[in-house]
């Protein structure tokens, strides 16, 4: 059986499905979108995703398509046709279809509905999380919304084929005064030598990633020390660990960032235990 995707009401083979050429998400980048990960066929961290989503869509005066209720279904449908137990599920809103014009179409129009489902390999995963991986760190250059999470990637496109090419996984953005703000498609953590775990605060230009909230509760959980602020490139080079969050990456140890060993080189155990704690906790949480 091929992949299934949703697209504006219908299902259809991922081979045959479609925007419209004058969908205001190819046009103009005016569309949100939502990566969940999926455990066993369920969706991990429902309802942080939703409400991000609705956020998203409200800064950029964009309905929401349909109720929670009703678009947990479709995606639960879209799981489903797929037969996908381990993967990642896509859900893009665009603003929707109308005649090229910068400015929004007079009249009301119905938002653009694009859902995916991919296969991950948990095994894959699991082994790059006990390698850890690299980072390649670049100049912060995006617009100053990034809290909302929109289609608009370019500079993380960049980003990551930067470190792509450089052998790295992920690529952290630092911005003029030298501090880590996130990563290309994750947010950025490290553990100090006193053993502080760090990430920054969301009071800066950054997504407020869902992986890092539920972090946040399960290290609170674990009677972790935490700092919610900023960080420097220089305090990161000399921690004892850094990982990063994300949906697609869950949580992936940094072992080196920009070539240079971060600790000693190999994935540091908060890091390693905060993944499976984060990993047993997202999984009781999933629907
Ligand atoms: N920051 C950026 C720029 C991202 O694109 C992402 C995820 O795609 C994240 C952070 C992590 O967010 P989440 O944990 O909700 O996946």
């Amino acid at each position: 059986m091929g992949r299934i995707a949703y697209v504006n009401g219908a299902y259809v083979r991922h081979a045959d499905a479609a925007v419209h050429i004058e969908d205001r998400g190819y046009q103009f980048a005016d569309a949100v979108y939502e990566v969940w990960a999926m455990s066993g066929g369920r969706l991990c961290d429902p309802e942080g995703h939703f409400t991000r989503l609705e956020r998203s869509l409200g800064e950029l005066s964009i309905d929401m398509p349909m109720t929670r209720a009703a678009l947990t279904t479709v995606l639960k449908e879209t799981i489903r046709r797929n037969r996908i137990r381990d993967g990642l599920v896509y859900l893009q809103v665009s603003r929707g279809v109308a005649p090229r014009d910068h400015v929004f179409p007079a009249s009301p129009i119905a938002p653009a509905v694009v859902v995916t489902v991919k296969r991950t390999d948990p095994v894959a995963a699991e082994a790059r999380a006990a390698a850890g991986v690299g980072v390649l760190t670049t100049p912060e250059n995006r617009w100053g919304r990034c809290d909302i999470k929109t289609v608009g990637l370019l500079p993380n496109v960049l980003a990551k084929q930067a470190a792509k090419e450089a052998g790295a996984a992920e690529a952290w953005f630092i911005d003029a005064d030298g501090l880590v703000t996130e990563g290309a498609s994750s947010n950025a953590w490290i553990v100090t030598s006193e053993g502080v775990l760090v990430t920054r605060d969301t009071g800066a230009n950054i997504l407020r990633g869902v992986t890092r909230e539920t972090l946040l509760e399960v290290a609170r959980t674990a009677n972790i020390r935490i700092e919610e602020r900023a960080f420097s490139l220089t305090e990161a080079c000399s921690a004892r660990e850094a990982f990063f969050t994300g949906a697609g990456a869950l949580l992936l140890p940094v072992v080196s960032i920009d070539g240079r060993a971060v600790g000693d080189g190999r994935p540091g155990p908060v890091a390693t235990r905060l993944r499976s704690l984060y990993i047993e906790s997202a999984r009781a949480a999933a629907i």
